[in-house]
């Protein structure tokens, strides 16, 4: 059992600085997410340590060596080829059988000149995941060969929610639910490997201590003093002052304040998404020839249709691709004119809903791999044929957008609004 550690001792300032013994691991950092200093104390495996002013996570005792995670890396590389070319469904149609693989419905995507939907597909289910086995391959030889690793460990840090074979597993489970009712259909046997890549891809992402990484690779000295100068990182989480160039000392990437253009950023990607929210769902984003017939559907009459089905998957495409984008919008559009307000109440629930928005934001790729499957299943030229609506690439990039909108967000520029409204209130 986890045992969170809520730390106890709270830091503001100003504060009577207290030097800590130079053998303990206890020392001083600043919250990624809302900017405070506090100390944390040393963490054993069983500890997580959330911030004490936003709870925020801040770090955790839990680490896999660095041979164990080479056996989880070597084990998914095995897999990778089994998982992505071997069927993971079949299809019995007019006596014929028809597979379907994770590559094949990607290159049914390129046949269809869709280049750009296909290239997210291929990113989020192949291109994440072999990144993060070739990462750690990587970090396992480069340091014997005296090869940097800095870019590695900081891409790894970004590349965790952009892995998404795990929702690409509940796109095959409703895949499965939508062409029931054309054709009988089976699991195939690329499934098994790529059940357990998903499996071992998450739980590498649990385990995958990246602070202790930097701390291996580049240990630097902890802060032992409350400096109010430190600043912490948001690309590696050091708390420390800046080289002589104003770089972050370990990572070496520019150490500023608050991120630049932050809310400018955010806004664009913001408004931008919702542009492409709005054909993403008027548009068709499937399109089913039947007899030579043509049956367009877009998103929401889609979801009707799987509803007269099977109304709990419905249900789990409606939450994905519909609820989800449009609640993430709106979310994202009270907490930025929060900001600009200077808001103070209700601080905290904000903070938690930027968490739950970065956290549900990857399941709405759900609908796009679903797609993906269809396209390679349901092919049968004049007869029954399944092919992707423009709405597709719509919806892609508005998911990608609101992800990068929430990316860019410095959520300590609410803290910061919060303090101001407070100064302007006494
Ligand atoms: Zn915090
Ligand atoms: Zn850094």
């Amino acid at each position: 059992m986890h045992l969170k550690l809520r730390i106890a001792r709270l830091l503001s300032f100003p504060a009577r600085s207290e030097v800590l013994p130079k053998t303990s691991d206890a020392h001083y950092q600043r919250c990624h997410e809302c900017d405070m200093l506090f100390l944390l104390p040393s963490l054993t495996r069983r500890h997580t340590a959330y911030c004490p002013r936003c709870n925020a996570h801040v770090d955790s005792g839990r680490d896999w060596s660095m041979k164990r995670l080479t056996i989880i890396a070597v084990t998914m590389l095995i897999l990778m080829p089994f998982a992505w070319t071997s069927p993971l469904l079949s299809i019995w149609l007019l006596g014929a059988r028809i597979d379907a693989s994770l590559m094949q419905g990607v290159w049914q995507m390129v046949k269809q000149g869709d280049v750009i939907t296909a290239s997210l597909v291929t990113f989020c289910a192949v291109g994440a995941p072999a990144t993060l086995v070739a990462a750690i391959l990587y970090l396992r030889i480069a340091p014997r060969i005296g090869m940097n690793v800095r870019p590695v460990l900081l891409m790894l840090h970004r590349l965790k929610e952009w892995i998404m074979v795990d929702i690409y597993l509940i796109g095959i489970v409703v895949a499965t639910i939508k062409v029931r009712d054309y054709a009988f259909i089976q699991w195939g046997e690329g499934l098994v490997a790529f059940i357990a890549l998903v499996i071992l891809s998450i739980l590498t992402i649990i385990y995958l201590n990246i602070g202790q990484l930097w701390q291996r690779f580049y240990p630097q000295p902890f802060q032992k003093t409350a400096n109010p100068h430190a600043r912490v990182c948001l690309a590696c989480h050091h708390t420390g002052e800046p080289d002589e160039r104003g770089r972050c000392v370990r990572c070496h990437v520019p150490l500023r304040y608050r991120r630049r253009h932050s809310l400018q950023k955010s806004w664009a990607a913001l408004i931008a998404s919702l542009m492409f929210l709005i054909p993403a769902n008027l548009l068709p984003v499937s399109i089913i020839y039947v007899n030579g017939t043509r049956q367009e559907d877009t998103i929401l009459s889609g979801i009707i249709s799987l509803g007269h089905g099977n109304i709990f998957v419905a249900a789990i495409v409606f939450i994905a691709s519909i609820l989800v984008p449009f609640t993430k919008v709106i979310v994202l559009f009270t907490l930025l004119l929060s900001i600009h307000c200077r808001c103070e109440q209700g601080i905290l629930a904000r903070m938690k809903m930027l968490r739950i928005i970065t956290w549900v934001g990857r399941w709405s790729m759900l609908d796009l791999f679903v797609i993906s499957l269809m396209m390679s299943l349901v092919n049968r030229e004049q007869l029954l044929t399944f092919t992707m609506g423009p709405a597709a690439l719509y919806f892609g990039v508005a998911v990608v957008l609101t992800m990068l909108a929430v990316e860019w967000l410095d959520s300590r520029l609410f803290w910061d609004a919060y303090e101001s409204g407070k100064h302007d209130a006494t």
